[in-house]
């Protein structure tokens, strides 16, 4: 660990930064990178950034997989299941995306855009499930298409659109961007008066990370170039005008069995889970993340902030 006072914080803009070596795990190319850990907020960022970072972004990377549509009978079932969980509140059927829109309540015609949206999975899902205003934003994708009436995907940045949302979400893709105070003062720009901002991203609250540093699964050198901790991004979305209205960590036993797997030097590519743990093991794990959720030291978290 070094101090570099050379650079600010890119959250709070405090000048101590304590330095912490990594490299690239997940398909194992390595290299060296330095994150600073800023002393003030605790907020991380990767110091040099990579000038071409296409290189870590293999095409086997999770988001460019083909999005997977559903027939008419599963569009029903979803129709079905979303109202019945919306209704109820009962958890055994509710969908990935459910404990998000109970919390928000966004209409079937609300304006939603994803930002970093991957393939559009989420989106589709969503559409599926009787939404019918949804935009996708994605500069690394092929081209801009029309997947359904009332859902296209952008080849641009939300900043490039002309439009305005209701609901402006980002999972876990706040964390492959350069400067957060200028992506949160666009999706403030581009939310409507009362519209939500949905962030889900890494936090450096993670008890993991403060234990085992350069093996934290989601530190994900070089691809993560921002992770703010509760106070650093709540701090920042609040002086660009966004409320907070709510955290909720949502970590799960990933960040356990993929630091482990990282810590006996295995990329995540090359490894099968079985291999390395039993189902007795795995469910022990998956305990213990809802319990670091609950003390607020788990390694990622959902920021609900809203637009006055
Ligand atoms: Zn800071």
């Amino acid at each position: 660990m070094l101090t570099d006072n050379s650079i600010s914080c890119k959250f709070c803009g405090h000048s101590d930064l304590h330095t912490y070596p990594a490299e690239e795990r997940m398909f194992g190319i390595g290299g060296n990178f330095t994150y600073g850990e800023c002393q003030k907020c605790g907020s991380l960022q990767l110091i040099t950034i990579p000038e071409d970072l296409s290189v870590y972004y293999p095409s086997d990377y999770y988001s460019f997989s083909t999005l997977k549509k559903s027939d008419f009978k599963n569009q029903l079932l979803k129709k079905v299941r979303l109202r019945v969980f919306l209704a109820t509140g009962l958890k055994s059927i509710a969908p990935i995306y459910g404990s998000w829109l109970k919390k928000i309540k966004p209409s079937f015609n609300s304006k939603i855009a994803d930002v970093g949206c991957g393939n559009g999975q989420l989106l589709y899902e969503l559409f599926a499930s009787g939404f019918r205003n949804l935009h996708g934003f994605d500069p690394f994708m092929e081209k801009s298409v029309e997947v359904e009436k009332g859902l296209s995907l952008w080849k641009k940045t939300i900043e490039e659109s002309d439009d305005r949302f209701d609901l402006i979400m980002m999972h876990h893709s706040f964390e492959h961007m350069e400067n957060p105070e200028l992506v949160l003062k666009s999706c403030f720009d581009k939310l409507n008066p009362g519209g939500y901002l949905l962030i889900r991203c890494p936090v450096g609250d993670s008890e993991v990370w403060k234990e085992k540093h350069q093996y934290w699964v989601q530190l994900d050198a070089p691809r993560h170039l921002i992770i703010p901790t509760v106070k650093g991004l709540t701090d920042l979305a609040e002086k660009v005008g966004l409320k907070k209205d709510e955290v909720v960590f949502d970590s799960t036993d990933f960040q356990f069995w993929g630091t482990a797997i990282y810590e006996k030097g295995i990329s995540l590519r090359k490894s099968k889970l079985g291999e390395h743990f039993s189902k007795d093991e795995l469910v022990a794990l998956k305990q213990k993340a809802l319990q670091f959720n609950q003390e607020g030291k788990g390694d990622q978290a959902c920021f609900y902030f809203k637009k006055a």
